[in-house]
């Protein structure tokens, strides 16, 4: 079951302080074949729809270089959730769990994140499989997977620190 913003049996909301989104600055804009959340994917699969990441101005420069990764980690901003529950109900049977054991939508801030396939670069836009939000989700970053990122900035003292041979 799928919500919209409905409180199920069990489940409890509180209120939260006034959202102030810590400054966020929408990157652009993803484009999906879904306009409804009862039909998006819960997770993106890498053998799903090819999607649009649009990237909005003055951006568009740090694209720079995304092609040469595979994969890419999507971060988008999950608009239209609510973002009071600390238990929920996922099953709606009156089961609950609290957010932060879950990947629901439903999150004080409605952060999502997918590991995307990347099929190609046009100019502003890029096309990628395996995202499982709503057409229109605001873009807040991204970044190469970081199973394929190798840092190129020089290494620093933490890099080699260990619980054993910390100072
Ligand atoms: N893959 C992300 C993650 O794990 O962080 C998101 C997972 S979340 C379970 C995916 C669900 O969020 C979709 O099935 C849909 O019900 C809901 N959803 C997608 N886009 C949304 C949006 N823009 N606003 C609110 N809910 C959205």
């Amino acid at each position: 079951m799928v919500r919209e913003n409905e409180i199920r049996e069990n489940e409890v909301s509180v209120d939260p302080p006034a959202a102030t989104d810590a400054g966020l600055v929408f990157i652009g804009r993803i484009s999906t074949p879904w306009t409804s959340r009862m039909e998006t994917p819960r997770q993106g699969r890498h053998d799903g729809p090819l999607c649009r990441i649009e990237i909005f101005e003055p951006w568009i420069p740090a694209l720079k270089g995304v092609e040469a990764f595979e994969r890419l980690e999507i971060l988008y901003w999950l608009h239209r959730s609510r973002r009071d529950l600390v238990l929920q109900s996922p099953a709606g049977n009156g089961k609950v769990h609290g957010t932060f054991s879950l990947r629901s939508p439903v999150r004080p801030n409605p952060i999502g994140t997918s590991i995307v396939t990347l099929e190609g670069v046009e100019g502003d836009i890029l096309l990628v499989r395996g995202l499982d939000c709503l057409d229109g989700t605001p873009l807040i970053d991204l970044k190469p997977d970081r199973t394929l990122f190798k840092p190129i900035a020089p290494p620093q003292p933490g890099d080699y620190q260990t619980d054993e041979n910390a100072p």
